[in-house]
């Protein structure tokens, strides 16, 4: 029984779910194989007006959603909230954008005419993670279904009941059945779908090991791959930056989601220059924060998402602290019920320890003194990851001379990192390769097709 849903804030088991054996897996993607090959006679308009349904259910079931995700993974309820809003957002803007991003194109050759034409590339599997449960599936079901594919999920052992609600959704949005299915099966399995003769892309959201895992397998079938992986964000602060701003937006942004999020700010890159006074108040607005139950209004900070992941996580505390670095907040697991872990800050963060070098996927903030800003962009690019970054000072021309000598997939200038459908979102080195939103994303999974006419 591989899906347990577990309350992460008290341990207590909610519901069990079995997992489906081989033969009802294909008879599933067999399913959603002939619900794409009918939605290839839908128009936009008829796709558009069941994603806007969509977006109108998640408005109308916003507490219910972010209920389930404080049950499931431990997410307080106005942040659940938030990311069910978001996900309306993202449903509205494929719905309106959707018939123009995969326009053919005309392209002026010596032929009569020739054009380029986004199709349809089938049925799209996507493997997803427990930290965003609904936005991570939306951000790749709204452009995938508005394009014409199928879509097919693999959600985190650990959130069935989100897996269900999300399948449900699409259901009473009104896409056919099977154009939007849940499998109820292991990572062990994940190989066989990719393997399906019906399934045509994956996209991963996720570890890297399972992003290796899953692009071998992509590889091996010949079958196009997204990854968007971890990250360890630098969060650099300049001489001249607004530390007022810049210490509460680090703290929201390492510290929202239990710091589970893959483009939080994980790496605190104070200039010497301001460090000490950057430090005294990014840590006075660390220790306002509240910790407690997620279904408490109050909660700003939940539980972990599993007991699994805290334990990993105070590994790499524990083992930086003996390579060198100190706690000046927290990094000390909440005895008792639950996966409590509090907000917790590492400072002295050098080269010579994990916490430099990996990603840490919870509440810890990792402080790493740079002596000026050449340094700071050197410990910036210091690693594997290359998902978001930012850089805080008032001269925003001198930032952008900065932001482009980083290596990620994204730089935000006195702003905190985060998904926008408008924007294109994604990895460079470890962290991934390919986009997801804009109409980057929507084309990702489309087969890009060149016709020609004397
Ligand atoms: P995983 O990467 O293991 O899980 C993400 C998804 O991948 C789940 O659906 C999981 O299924 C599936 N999966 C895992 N291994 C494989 C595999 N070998 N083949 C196919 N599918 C696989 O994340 P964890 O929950 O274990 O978290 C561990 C670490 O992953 C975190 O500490 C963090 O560093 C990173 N992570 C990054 C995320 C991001 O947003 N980039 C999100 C979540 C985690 P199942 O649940 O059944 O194992």
């Amino acid at each position: 029984m591989p899906y347990i849903s577990l309350n992460p804030a008290t341990n207590k088991t909610l519901k069990t779910y079995t997992s489906w054996d081989s033969h009802h897996l294909a008879s599933i993607l067999e399913q959603a194989y002939n619900a794409q090959q009918r939605s290839l006679h839908t128009t936009f308009a008829e796709r558009a007006e069941h994603m806007n349904r969509a977006a109108m259910l998640l408005h109308e079931r916003v507490n219910e959603y972010a209920g389930l995700m404080a049950v499931e993974m431990g997410k307080p309820l106005r942040e659940g909230r938030a990311e069910v809003e978001k996900c309306a957002l993202a449903c509205d803007y494929y719905a309106v954008h959707a018939e123009h991003f995969m326009q053919a194109e005309i392209v002026r050759t010596d032929a009569g005419k020739s054009y380029v034409s986004y199709d349809p590339i089938g049925v799209v599997l996507g493997v997803m993670p427990w930290n965003f449960p609904f936005f991570q599936v939306i951000r790749f079901a709204a452009p995938a279904l508005m394009a014409g594919n199928a879509c097919v999920l693999k959600h985190a052992s650990n959130v069935p009941q989100c897996a269900l609600a999300l399948e449900q959704l699409f259901l009473d949005a009104g896409f056919s059945p099977h154009l939007f299915a849940a499998l109820m099966i292991e990572s062990a399995d994940v190989a066989e779908v990719v393997a399906s003769h019906y399934v045509h892309a994956v996209t991963l959201t996720g570890s890297e090991a399972a992003g290796r895992a899953v692009a071998s397998h992509a590889g091996q079938h010949l079958k196009k791959c997204v990854l968007e992986l971890g990250g360890s964000d630098a969060f650099i602060i300049l001489k001249d930056a607004d530390l007022e701003q810049a210490a509460s937006i680090a703290v929201r942004s390492r510290f929202q989601n239990c710091g589970q999020s893959c483009i939080a700010a994980k790496r605190i890159i104070p200039v010497a220059e301001i460090a000490d006074e950057f430090l005294s108040l990014f840590i006075k607005k660390t220790e306002d924060l509240r910790m407690g139950d997620p279904l408490d209004e109050a909660t700003q900070m939940g539980p972990m998402a599993r007991l699994d992941l805290r334990q990993a996580l105070h590994e790499q505390v524990t083992d930086s602290i003996a390579q060198g670095a100190h706690a000046v907040l927290g990094c000390e697991p909440i005895s008792g019920e639950g996966a409590f872990y509090p907000p917790s800050i590492l400072e002295g963060v050098t080269a010579k320890t994990r916490a430099y070098h990996e990603e840490l996927f919870g509440p810890v903030a990792a402080v790493i003194r740079a002596a000026d800003e050449e340094e700071a962009v050197h410990i910036a690019n210091d690693t594997r990851f290359g998902l978001g970054s930012s850089v805080w000072s008032r001269d925003t021309e001198y930032a952008e001379k900065i932001a482009r000598q980083i290596q990620a997939g994204c730089t935000f200038i006195n702003g905190m990192v985060r998904s926008d459908p408008r924007l294109p979102f994604g990895g460079t080195k470890a962290s991934g390769f390919g986009r997801e939103l804009s109409y980057h994303g929507i084309r990702e999974f489309a087969n890009i097709k060149t016709v020609w006419i004397r």
